[in-house]
């Protein structure tokens, strides 16, 4: 570590090592992001927010969509006239994108500044890169480039309990369960980049929630690629995870991401139902509404098991509410198809919708699927999705108006008195008489109205 914190130091302009950290994607690389703000920190690091002031600039990347590489290019293109300034300038690329070899090779041939590459798994060897390419620099040798593998043993030793973690939200926190997916949805390059599944033990988890807890936050979000396949390769289960975590004193929240349909469990519903700190929404994707097209994705569950499930659940949570993705003009679809997904939206009645236009990932099994759906005609499926989800969306929204209910503020924005908080039903509502003593609290807010997919409130106790 010394020797690590001798040679940023060395390369360093600022008296103390300025580190800007850009983040790409979901909420795991978020929460990968603050590991490794937590290690820069650790050095003796400084965080920016302003790259030109950085002496070490970290990108950790997304490889769900071809347009978030594209940015990522792009945004690295621009990083050499800060090199060509600051030759001293560590560059270091890491997170989903760079577990693909070819994306590897890309990065190291147009953009040669670039120091250190290393993928997700290899969070906890980030002080290693840093040292061999520095002390390269120094020897003036050929850059380090760290290899990738998905070997469990060897991931289960990366999930190290002790990397340290800077956290900027002090009000929500995102707490990993586990890692990678095994479910190969043929759309998808995931498993292919995070790896085969790994859980963290629930002693773990809960260690990390009861800190949390006992810091102040007030909602802890469990992250995994597919939660509710948590503990397979430890004898446990997800509603194991929510029985423990929920067990901590203190008042907070629970809510989880994401959820497989194959994978959800009566018991888990049953936990939801019966347990107060848990919230009452769900995130369960259904991609399609049509068998077919299921099939085509390797989704493992029909349309009707999926509404099954989401009928216990409104018998087991009346006011649960549902939000879920969907993917339009996936390679075998036809409109007959769409219009299943049209009809699951018309049933479940989703408070909303996050929707995608199919398009070719390489190195996914559908990649060299056919795709008859031509980009116009995609275009008009999903402008008539978007159509019937607003209109469900509004329905839900108008509900809310004139009801109490209890939300957790978060932050002021950037108006003055205008504050921003979450229901339990995770719908966002814009507090008008927000003050600062609100923040991190739970109050009682009156819905006043709502516009688009945004509830607006005042604030009656807290
Ligand atoms: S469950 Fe399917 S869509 Fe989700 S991460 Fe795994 S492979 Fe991708």
């Amino acid at each position: 570590m010394q020797k690590v914190k001798e040679l940023l130091n060395k390369y360093s302009a600022n008296q103390k090592p300025f580190v800007f950290v850009k983040t790409y994607g979901c909420q795991q690389n978020v929460s990968d992001s603050e590991r490794i703000k937590g290690i820069f920190i650790s050095m003796g690091c400084i965080l920016t927010n302003i790259k030109e002031k950085a002496d070490v600039i970290v990108f950790n990347t997304c490889a769900i969509r071809e347009n978030a590489e594209h940015r990522v290019f792009g945004n690295l293109g621009q990083l050499k006239n800060l090199k060509n300034r600051n030759p001293n300038l560590l560059i270091i690329v890491c997170g989903c994108m760079t577990e693909q070899e070819h994306i590897g090779e890309k990065i190291r041939s147009i953009f040669p500044f670039v120091e250190v590459i290393f993928g997700t798994n290899f969070i906890g060897n980030l002080k290693d890169f840093i040292f061999e390419s520095l002390r390269k620099r120094s020897l003036n040798l050929k850059k380090s480039i760290a290899e990738n593998y998905n070997n469990l043993k060897l991931r289960r030793d990366c999930l190290s309990e002790e990397i340290p973690r800077q956290r900027d939200n002090k009000i929500t926190a995102f707490v990993p369960i586990m890692y990678g997916c095994d479910n190969f949805c043929t759309y998808c390059i995931v498993p292919y980049v995070r790896g085969r599944e790994v859980s963290r033990s629930i002693e773990s988890i809960k260690k990390e929630v009861e800190n949390l807890v006992n810091l102040g936050y007030k909602e802890i979000i469990l992250l995994g690629q597919n939660v509710n396949s948590y503990g397979k390769d430890l004898g446990s289960s997800f509603t194991e995870v929510l029985r423990e975590v929920t067990k901590i004193d203190g008042d907070f929240w629970v809510r989880f991401m994401t959820s497989h349909p194959k994978n959800i469990t009566k018991d888990m519903i049953d936990e939801i139902a019966s347990n107060e700190k848990i919230c009452k929404s769900l995130h369960l994707p259904f991609q399609s509404g049509c068998d077919k097209v299921l099939y085509d994705m390797n989704r493992k569950y029909t349309r009707k098991e999926y509404l099954a499930i989401i009928d216990y659940a409104k018998l087991k949570i009346p006011d649960i509410l549902f939000t879920s993705d969907v993917i339009v003009g996936f390679p075998s679809e036809i409109y007959d198809d769409f219009k299943e997904t049209l009809s699951l939206v018309k049933t479940v009645k989703f408070s909303s919708l996050f929707t995608f236009i199919y398009s070719k990932r390489k190195g996914t099994l559908a990649y060299n699927m056919k795709d008859n759906v031509s980009c116009e005609e995609k275009a008009k499926w999903f402008s008539e999705l978007l159509k019937l989800q607003r209109s469900i969306s509004a329905s839900i929204y108008s509900s809310f108006v004139d009801r109490n209910l209890k939300v957790l503020v978060k932050e002021s924005r950037n108006k003055k008195n205008f504050g921003f908080a979450k229901t339990n039903g995770d719908l966002v509502v814009n507090l008008e008489n927000y003050k600062e003593e609100f923040k991190g609290k739970f109050c009682i807010a009156k819905i006043i109205g709502f516009k688009e997919r945004v509830l607006r409130g005042i604030v009656t106790s807290f």
